[in-house]
């Protein structure tokens, strides 16, 4: 994940990118005053990378600077750097993420011995429970959108066909919702109704709309997807139970819910029904293995 800051000094005014994956930081001038890495200089408007160990100079080489990335320090530093879907455990490893940053520091000023003024700066890198605030800002994700709300392709999309339709009013979750949501959540409900109609397998294939009980990702989002399953996504019991137990909130009730209690509420021991056996959604047979469980679901869906 890419950081970005613009870092002001006394006498320059440059910009700083860091490419916390790729352990660099790239640096750009935006001001007259020269500015330099090492002895490249770098000139209005150009950018150069930096890395640790080099020192940027801003005014000739009044003020120097190194930079420094604090990474991951649990040792769990993926060589890998293929995309794969965060998870919970993630979530331990990211409080190390999370403090992750470049961090820009001044070296003594050599020639005056004057402060300067922007000494530090501290540039942290989203929660990844927060990437859906991202990707619903991002046009290459958004399928649809009107005033009150986007639908995104989901990055990791658990069937053939799977959106997410998110409001543009920030709601974190199903417990914020109350009775003036309705019409909103009933308008989530009629725009999901119309991704799938002009889904051009919308004859063959079924959806389900609905929330998740208990979400792993902020900011309320109604999940949009078909019931063949069929995403090499989809890798674990937890996925799977996720979206076919009543882990998985129908839209319609939901509304309903809120209608008459003003609050949506979850059940006591919603969490315990993603460790429930593996079972087809259709027949309803326990099947052992997620393999199996997708050689099992093809038969049901193979015209
Ligand atoms: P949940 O919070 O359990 O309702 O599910 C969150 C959904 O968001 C999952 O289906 C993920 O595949 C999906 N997802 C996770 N990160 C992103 C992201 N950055 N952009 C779009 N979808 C995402
Ligand atoms: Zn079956």
């Amino acid at each position: 994940m890419d950081c970005f800051a613009i870092f002001f000094c006394r006498s320059g005014k440059i910009e700083l990118k860091a490419e916390c994956n790729k352990g660099y930081v790239k640096v750009k001038q935006l001001g007259l005053n020269p500015t330099s890495v090492d002895s490249a200089v770098v000139g209005k408007g150009n950018e150069v990378k930096m890395k640790p160990g080099q020192h940027l100079h801003v005014v000739n080489q009044l003020y120097p600077y190194t930079v420094q990335f604090k990474e991951d320090l649990t040792g769990n530093d993926k060589r890998d750097r293929r995309p794969r879907e965060p998870t919970e455990e993630d979530g331990e490893k990211q409080k190390s993420t999370l403090t992750m940053k470049a961090t820009i520091h001044t070296e003594k000023d050599a020639v005056s011995g004057s402060p300067v003024e922007a000494t530090k700066t501290n540039v942290s890198v989203g929660h990844w429970s927060q990437g859906l605030k991202t990707s619903m800002q991002d046009p290459s994700m958004q399928v649809y959108k009107d005033d009150r709300v986007v639908v995104i392709t989901d990055k990791y999309p658990k069937a053939r066909y799977h959106w997410l339709v998110l409001p543009w009013q920030s709601i974190p979750s199903l417990k914020a919702l109350r009775e003036e949501h309705c019409d909103l959540l009933k308008h989530m409900q009629q725009v999901a109704d119309r991704m799938v109609q002009q889904c051009p397998d919308s004859g063959s294939v079924r959806f389900r709309m609905g929330y998740h009980a208990i979400p792993s990702m902020s900011h309320i989002h109604l999940h949009v997807i078909s019931q063949d399953f069929d995403s090499p996504c989809l890798k674990n019991k937890k996925h799977w139970n996720s979206f076919t137990t009543d882990y998985f909130m129908p839209s319609h009730d939901v509304i309903r819910m809120l209608e008459t209690d003003g609050r949506v509420t979850v059940k006591e021991g919603t969490s315990e029904l993603l460790k429930l056996h593996l079972r087809c959604h259709v027949c309803h047979r326990e099947i052992p293995t997620i393999p199996a469980l997708k050689e099992h679901i093809k038969s049901h869906f193979s015209k």
